[in-house]
């Protein structure tokens, strides 16, 4: 390809790039996953780096403002979901207020089944809870840092390529964890991946004078914030008819999607009398729900509803309703393109669009990432593919999920 001018439009690559000292594992992405993994990694002693391009962990739960810890049981009173995600959504509303049902406060199965175990919380207090339990796990952090590029070879990762501050660099490692949501990292090693659609969604925290006079009267400071949401449901209802629909997979894409949420939250202020709302925070990352997910070695199955999977490494609930429960195969962390990367939270490979509502969540994504993080740990310098389901199966039991349904 050439310019107007006739000369080349690609740059051959650089060759100075300054390679930093080896971890065993690198975790891609600081949102729950990523902290997740690094966290379970760091605690079966490996050396674990952790790079996010934000400067702050979380990912869509604290700068995307999400801020609905979606439940950890099946909705029949029966919690599947412990580990690291239970953590989380303990530390998550430690220091402030939440929606949790007394009934899983205390540990005790609801009378009435189907109270969730379940909670709204602060986003950045949440976000200032993460930093604690990454950095008390011994996972370092690097922040401000994006994954551009990987080295390879064959078909594991010998080298991610970040710039920061400090330029470019490349950082060995025996194991990669790719938890970017959009899977930077397999996409960057030429792994196959499908992408999803994505309506316009905007999810920011606004206040009133109307909201300030409740929590006055009720003293909750939750009721002086409420969580504004703007644009469409995750099903694309109420998608606005000039804005397409994106994929979130181009600058252009993601610009345009920003773009088309400021100007929505924009539009409900001016809708109102001056002074009568104002926004408290604006999400500082595109709340795509899915960009790009794995071919996995075993997706994750929605029709396989209730059944065993002889590789499950944890199971979840269906956050929208009661009934479904899935077993969460170990091959759907895994891809047959790549030897020594796993997959965690939005990204693991799912059959159909109705197993990637279930997995995509909080809780879920927490889960796959403390299970990526134990894989990881367990391949060491060998394949990905060679480690047995069973052992992480084993871990993540101790920890608190269930396995079996
Ligand atoms: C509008 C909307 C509403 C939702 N509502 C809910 C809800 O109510 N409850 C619920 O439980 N779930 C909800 N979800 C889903 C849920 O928030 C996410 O799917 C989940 O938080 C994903 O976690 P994750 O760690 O997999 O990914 P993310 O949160 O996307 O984290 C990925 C991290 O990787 C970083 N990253 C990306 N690329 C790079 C790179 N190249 N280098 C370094 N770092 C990188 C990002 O900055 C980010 O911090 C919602 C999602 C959306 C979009």
């Amino acid at each position: 390809m050439s310019t107007s001018t006739g000369k080349p439009t690609t740059i051959p690559e650089h060759n100075d790039v300054p390679v930093l000292d080896k971890v065993d594992v690198l975790v891609a992405g600081g949102g729950v996953a990523g902290v997740a993994a690094a966290m379970a990694a760091a605690r079966m002693g490996k050396s674990v780096l952790l790079l996010e391009k934000m400067v702050m962990l979380g990912g869509l739960a604290t700068a995307g403002f999400v801020v609905i810890y979606l439940p950890l049981c099946d909705g029949n009173g029966r919690q599947l979901i412990g580990g690291i995600s239970e953590e989380m959504l303990l530390a998550s509303i430690e220091h402030s207020y939440d929606s949790l049902p007394e009934h899983w406060r205390k540990k005790a199965r609801p009378a009435q089944g189907k109270q969730r175990y379940q909670t709204l919380f602060n986003g950045p207090l949440f976000a200032m809870r993460l930093d604690e339990l990454l950095l008390s796990s011994g996972a370092n952090v690097l922040f401000d840092t994006a994954v551009c590029a990987v080295v390879k070879d064959g078909r594991r990762v010998t080298h991610v390529i970040i710039e920061n501050a400090d330029g470019r660099s490349a950082i060995p490692c025996d194991a990669v964890v790719d938890a970017t949501g959009d899977a930077v990292v397999f996409n960057r090693m030429g792994a196959r991946t499908v992408n999803g659609p994505n309506y316009m969604s905007y999810w920011a925290y606004r206040t009133g004078i109307q909201e300030i006079q409740t929590a006055a009267q009720s003293a909750r400071v939750q009721d002086a914030v409420r969580l504004q949401t703007l644009g469409a449901d995750c099903d694309g209802k109420g998608q606005p008819d000039d804005v397409p629909v994106f994929d979130g997979l181009s600058a252009d894409s993601v610009t345009r999607m920003a773009l088309e949420g400021r100007k929505a939250a924009l539009r409900y202020v001016q809708e109102r009398p001056a002074g009568e709302v104002a926004f408290t925070g604006i999400p500082s990352m595109p709340q795509f729900r899915t960009t790009r997910r794995i071919v996995g070695n075993e997706p994750l199955d929605f029709a396989r509803d209730g059944q065993r999977s002889e590789t499950s490494v944890g199971s979840c609930g269906d956050w929208r309703g009661t009934g479904v429960t899935l077993e969460i195969p170990y091959g759907a962390l895994t891809s047959p393109d790549a030897d020594n990367v796993l997959a965690a939270g939005r990204i693991i490979a799912c059959a159909e669009r109705e197993a990637w509502e279930v997995a995509r969540v909080i809780p879920v994504a927490a889960q796959t990432g403390e299970a990526a993080g134990i894989a990881a740990a367990l391949a060491g310098t060998g394949s990905v593919h060679d480690v047995d389901a069973q052992a992480v199966a084993d871990r993540m039991r101790q920890a608190g999920h269930v396995i079996h349904l």
